[in-house]
């Protein structure tokens, strides 16, 4: 029997493309630090982004290999442990306390994501997305309840800022995160990624809205009282953001 010969298309040529360059060019660099990463990873964050291709984690995070344990989905969603948890979601989560003992979880949101124009126009047809994106809708409603973190931005923008701070007190409900809580053990942050100037943003609870997070003091990561407030229900708000209208 001979093997069909199937043309390759120009997507898989590009990516073929990419790995000559890779192996040309930045192999030889980075073949001690794989070696050492062979025997295990230690990371140092556990990164929960959007499915997006634009979102580029260890980019943005200036983050080597081995750095960042990520985790990523539509829309950047962390159902709450005790609303009909996602089983990939909580299997990160608990995996990256638990088991490699992470002490600081970013969520990043982004400028522009398909899934919060989603959660803002009618349900889409597909099962799966529409059932995925319910997810979203605890965030959407206290987004709606509550003021606009920065008003100047498109509401798809802003629902998308306030839902990467929501994400907070959703993973507040995990019980092996919320006791790291309580005992100071690990931090969490809410990052947004601004696609069209290619800035990260970090939430201050400082200033109440995001801010360039290259600014040192806003690395600081947001107080535990901060959180379980927001984890205790869905529908409360994790705080009240600044005064702005929509
Ligand atoms: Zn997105």
């Amino acid at each position: 029997m001979t093997a069909r010969r199937v043309k390759k298309a120009p997507v898989v040529k590009r990516l073929i493309e990419g790995l000559r360059r890779y192996e040309r060019t930045q192999r030889s660099q980075y073949s001690e630090r794989f070696a050492r990463l062979a025997g295990g990873q230690s990371p140092l964050a556990l990164f929960v982004t959007c499915a997006d291709s634009r979102v580029v984690p260890n980019l943005i995070a200036s983050a080597e290999p081995g750095d960042l344990f990520t985790l990523r989905n539509i829309a950047n969603l962390v159902p709450r442990y005790d609303g009909g948890s996602d089983d990939s979601v909580a299997a990160a989560v608990v995996y990256a306390v638990e088991v490699l003992g992470i002490s600081d979880i970013v969520v990043c949101g982004h400028s522009g994501c398909g899934g919060m124009q989603a959660l803002l126009r009618d349900p889409p047809d597909d099962k799966h997305l529409r059932q995925w994106l319910e997810h979203g809708k605890p965030a959407l409603e206290h987004w709606r309840a509550s003021q606009a973190l920065d008003s100047s931005l498109p509401i798809h923008d802003q629902l998308s800022q306030a839902s990467a701070l929501y994400q907070l007190g959703n993973l507040a409900t995990y019980p092996s995160v919320r006791s790291r809580l309580e005992r100071g053990e690990i931090d969490l942050h809410a990052w947004w990624f601004d696609i069209a100037s290619a800035s990260l943003l970090a939430y201050s609870e400082q200033h109440g809205h995001y801010v360039p997070a290259i600014t040192e003091e806003e690395h600081r990561p947001l107080p535990t009282p901060f959180l379980p407030a927001a984890a205790n229900a869905a529908s409360r708000p994790p705080k009240a953001p600044s005064p702005a209208a929509r």
